[in-house]
This record gives C-alpha cells, structure tokens and sequence, in this order.
C-alpha cells in the first residue's frame, strides 16, 4: 500500500495502526504515531515559562563562569529565544560536571602541598589570611567550592623565585593543623603550635613512636610512683622491653594483654596502698588522741611501743595495719578501765594514809593534852591540903587516863583496819597491773591455745572477707571438732585434755600460711579462715592437717594419743556474714561426724555457687 500522504488519510492510517497494535488510543499516543506515519517532527511541547523562570533562579552562580552562564540563560528568557536559552543551560550543565567536586581527601592533600609551594604574591601570612576567610564559610558545600577556588588561585600562581621551598627551611604554618581540623567551623580557630607531620606522618613510624612511648612510661614514669613495690617496677620492665620487640601485630596483641593485666594490678595496688595510708593515719591518731592515757605505766607503753615499731619496721600490708589498729585499740579501751580502776585504787590508798595520818597526829594531840592535864593534875596534887581535894584530883586523873585509853584503842584498831586497808588496796593494784600487762593478748586470744577467740575470729573474717571481695579472690572457712573428746577427758584427764587441746593448736598452726587464720571457736572446735583458697583447695589443707596431726602424735605422759577431727569446709559467697558461713561449715562437719568423723566434707552449696564465691 501507497505511503498515506493528505492528512486525512494519516489519520485513519493512524487510527488502523493504533488498534493493530493494540496501543491505548490516548491523544499522545495518537500524535506520537501521527508522525511516525506522516514521517514529520511534533511540534515542540510549550513549557510554562514561570517554570523555567524558577529553575533559572535557583540555578549557583558560584563562580565567575556560572554566573555568567545563568545571566546568558536569564536574557535568552526574557527575549523568549528558545535556542540560546537552551545553549545556556547546555553550557551551565556542562560547567557542573567539569567541575565535579573532588574528594575532600585529595583537596587536603592539595591544600597541603600548595601550603608549602612558593607562589608569587603568596605570602604565608596572606594564605592563611585568606585560609581563615575561606574557612568561614557556613556549610560544608560551600566551604568545599571556596576551598577548591581558593587552591587553584594559588595553583595558578607563578612560582617565587625569592622564596625557598619549605621543604629547605621548616617555615611551618603555625595554624594549619587547626584549621584542617576545624572544616565545618564557622569563624576560623585561634592559632595554636602544631607540627604538620600528623597528616602525613609514616604510619609505622606512628607505631613505633607509640611503641617506644609505652616502652617509657612503663621503665622510667611508673617505677618513679612505684617504690614500694619492687615486683610491679620488675613487672612493668619487662613489659617494657616485650613492646619494644613487639613488631608484628600477634607479638602487639599479646603485649597488649600484658599491659591490661598490669594496669589491673597497678589499681588493685592503688586501692592496697590507700589502705595502709589511711591504717597508719588511723594509727597515728589513735596515738596521739591516747597518749596520755598510754603513759600510765611506763613498763607496759614500752611493750605497746615495741610492738608498734615492730609493725612500721616491716614493709606495711593492709593486714598488719589493720591488726596493729585493732590490738592498739582494744589495749587503750581496756587500759582506760583498768587505769579508772587503778586510779581509784591508789586515790582510796591515799586517803587511808591520810586518815591514819590524821588519827596519829589526833593521838598524839590527845596524848599531849593528857601529859598537860596529867601534869596540871600533879601540881595540883602537890599543892592539895586536903585528902578530899586529892580524891577529887584523882578523878579527875582517873577520868583522863581513861579516856586516853579509850582513844588509845580506838586509835590501835582504827591503825589496824586501815592497815588491813592498804593492803587490800596494794593487792588489788597488783593484779591491774598483772591484768593490764595481758590486756591486749586476752582481749582477741583464747587464753588456754593462744589462738584467736570468738572475737579475733569476727573480726579477722570481717577484714578477710572485705578483701576478697575487693580482690575478687575466693575466700573459704572451716570448721573442725576434735573426735571423741569426751572420752580423751574421761580416760585421761581434763588436764591432759586441755594440753591436747593446746597440741592440735600447735600442730594445725604450723601447717597453715601465714596468711591462714586459726580460731578457737569453743570447747574442742576450732575455725580456720583460708584467704584466697578455693574449696578444694581448702579440702586438701584441712586432710593434709589431718595427716600431720597422725604423723606428730600428742603425748600423754609416756602415752602415744593420736588426735582426730571431722570437719566442714566451705567457701563464703559474696555478701555472706560469718554465721551464714559457719552454719553452712558446721553442716558439713556434722556429715562428716556422721559418716563416720576423721573425715572433711566439702560444703555442696558452696560449690554449686560456684564462681560467685568469694
Ligand atoms: P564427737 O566426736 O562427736 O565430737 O564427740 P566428742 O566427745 O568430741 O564431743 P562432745 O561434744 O560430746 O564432748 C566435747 C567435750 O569436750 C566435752 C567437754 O567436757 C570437753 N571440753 C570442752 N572444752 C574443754 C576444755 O577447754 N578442756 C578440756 N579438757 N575439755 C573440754
Ligand atoms: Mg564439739
Ligand atoms: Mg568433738
């Protein structure tokens, strides 16, 4: 078929081929085929001119080029030429994407080499004049186009053949680092001393500076704050030397480790040293506020002083502080009874001398005036005419013998009572003394074993516990009763029984650590507090005392007695007091008893609490 070619058979043509090809017969699809058929263009679509008034406006005139581009576009609109409007915009649009913004990094790196390029006309003081301006910006766009404009100035600048590169002479810009920093700033920053190597400092050579910073702190700074503590400052030297060999980031990693263990123990150490600071603070204050009460017996002071020195002679722990601060304490508690008891004593002592004094001098006073009227009496005597006038005297005198006589013995039991008296007194001052000399061993100790009694076990606990928890160390109790006692006793002796008990004290005391505590809790059961020990680690203590006390027999006279106990140990969990602790002890020992004692039972509650205990 002929190509349609009057406009009326276009149309139909148009209409056939729109319902062929089974397209929606809307007017744009219509016009579209219309033209494909007729072979001709569609007339360009109008485009409302307000539009593309608004789009002109908003369009950045932010440099010199666009600005021009934009004004070319605003003309070609108000004279409604579509051909150079459009050129304008071509243009504009292709002036965006030649200028494509380029990383922030690169422009930083721009930034810095042309920092350090020798352009004509640019001073250092005139870059960063013009620096701060560009950095003044508001928002990060256009900081970034002011930048970038600000660059390609210098760029473009010939190079000053007066001015040395930076590169010889070090003329560092004192604010770069700053305002580097500081993009999205308003107002540009005070100037600060920076050095530029920052930006492009060698990252291993970062590392290794870091490497040997730490190597530093740990061999030169720490050792100067750690004089008490040789093994930290040993500690802290090696970890020192391993940083500098650490080269490769597994050794890093594992130095790492190292450093953080470290810095856990350095602040355990902080927390230990505080403690004995304010222990001997305390100390010192307990001293001086009870000094005067001290000085009441030379003999004892000196063996409270003794003890003392002994004490800060020895490097300081928190524990011998603290044991120092409690002995110190009850002495002076118990020593101001005793020095009130003691006072009364020799004030009542005194005042019976006073008194004896008084009725001796009353004696001889009464005595005197006796000798007087005895005399006066002989005289009259002598004088007397009369035996009327004698018997009248001799009354007289009879009378006054009398009465001294009466006196006489008043006066004798009176001197004998008040003897009796000051004896009583000078008794009762011995034994203060003798009591105030054992004072502060019997305030905390069980007089018979010498161990801790119930009191020093309180407290002990109370220290122990504090700080296994602080530590976060485990922290275990038992408890233990001698095996058939009673029968020891019967067959033996109460005598030989207390020395049995004295042996087990002896014998479990010397298989402990220092550390270990010892306490006679009443009749044949003792305590026994295990910092730092696990429950099993506690079980196999308490049947390793066993052992010994099997191997290091109690003898009896010539008689061999092997001593047994059961016992229960456990392990205190976090928060628990001493009794919730030694009820749970004293179960187990109970089971021990019941299957058959000379064994350890090992407390289950404890053990299912597992990592919590301590
Ligand atoms: P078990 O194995 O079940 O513990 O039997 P036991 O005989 O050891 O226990 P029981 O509680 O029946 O007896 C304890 C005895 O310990 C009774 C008491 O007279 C004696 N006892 C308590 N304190 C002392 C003391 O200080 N010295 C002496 N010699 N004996 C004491
Ligand atoms: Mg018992
Ligand atoms: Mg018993």
């Amino acid at each position: 078929m002929a190509e349609p070619t009057n406009p009326s058979e276009i149309a139909r043509e148009t209409l056939r081929q729109l319902a062929m090809r089974r397209t929606p017969p809307t007017p744009e699809n219509y016009l579209r085929l219309y033209h494909e058929i007729a072979g001709t263009q569609p007339a360009a679509a109008p485009v409302p001119e307000r539009f593309v008034r608004r789009i002109a406006q908003q369009l950045p005139r932010d440099t010199a080029e666009r600005q021009r581009l934009a004004r070319q576009l605003d003309q070609a609109l108000n004279e409604a030429d579509t051909g150079a409007a459009e050129r304008a915009l071509d243009q504009y649009m292709a002036s965006l994407s030649a200028e494509k913004p380029q990383a922030w990094n690169e422009l930083i790196a721009t930034l810095l080499r042309q920092w350090e390029g020798r352009q004509l006309g640019w001073t250092s003081a005139r870059k960063r004049e013009s620096l701060e301006r560009v950095l003044g910006a508001s928002d990060p766009n256009t900081l970034y186009t002011r930048l970038q404009a600000l660059l390609r100035a210098w760029g473009q600048a010939p190079v000053d053949p007066e001015r040395p590169a930076s590169g010889d002479t070090p003329e560092l810009p004192e604010q770069t680092e700053q305002p580097l920093q500081a993009t999205a700033r308003a107002a540009p920053a005070a100037p600060t001393t920076g050095a530029l190597i920052a930006a492009d400092a060698d990252p291993t050579e970062l590392i290794d500076g870091l490497r040997e910073l730490i190597a530093l702190t740990m061999e030169s700074v720490l050792p100067a704050f750690l004089a008490e503590h040789p093994e930290l400052i040993s500690d802290a030297r090696l970890i020192a030397n391993a940083t500098r060999s650490a080269t490769d980031a597994r050794a890093l990693a594992v130095v790492g480790k190292q450093l953080r263990k470290f810095a856990h123990r350095l602040e355990l150490t902080a927390a230990d040293d505080s403690e004995v600071r304010a222990g001997l603070l305390d100390l010192l204050k307990l001293l001086l506020e009870n000094i005067d009460q001290l000085v009441i017996d030379d003999q004892w002071l000196g063996g409270q002083i003794e003890m003392l020195r002994d004490i800060v002679d020895k490097p300081a722990t928190p524990r011998l502080i603290d044991d120092a601060s409690r002995r110190l304490k009850e002495v002076i508690y118990k020593q101001s009874q005793l020095k009130h008891n003691l006072s009364q004593a020799q004030l009542m002592l005194k005042e019976m001398l006073a008194g004896f004094v008084d009725q001796l001098a009353s004696f001889a006073e009464s005595t005197g005036s006796y000798h007087d009227r005895m005399g006066s009496c002989a005289r009259k005597i002598a004088a007397a005419r009369d035996i009327s006038e004698i018997g009248h005297l001799l009354d007289e005198v009879m009378t006054e013998t009398r009465n001294i006589q009466i006196q006489a013995e008043r006066s004798r039991d009176d001197l004998s009572a008040t003897r009796q008296r000051a004896l009583d007194a000078e008794k009762r001052i011995d034994s203060l003394h003798k009591e105030l000399e054992e004072a502060s061993h019997l305030v905390r100790h069980d007089q018979l074993t010498g161990s801790l009694n119930r009191r020093g076990l309180e407290e002990v606990f109370i220290r122990e516990a504090a700080r296994a928890q602080r530590h976060e160390v485990p922290l275990c109790v038992a408890l233990l009763d001698i095996d058939n006692f009673k029968k020891l006793n019967d067959t033996l002796g109460h005598q030989t029984g207390d020395d049995a008990l004295v042996h087990l004290s002896r014998v479990v005391r010397e298989n402990l650590r220092p550390q270990d505590t010892l306490a006679r809790y009443g009749g044949e059961e003792f305590v026994i507090i295990l910092p730092e020990t696990t429950l099993e680690q506690a079980e196999q203590t308490l049947v390793r005392l066993q052992r010994e006390l099997t191997r290091v027999f109690f003898m009896a006279g010539e008689q061999r007695v092997v001593i047994t106990f059961s016992a229960g140990v456990t392990a205190r969990a976090q928060g628990e007091t001493i009794d919730v602790v030694l009820a749970r002890a004293d179960a187990a020992m109970y089971e021990a008893k019941q299957s058959g004692k000379n064994r350890v039972v090992r407390c289950k509650i404890a053990q299912e609490a597992g990592n919590e205990a301590f």
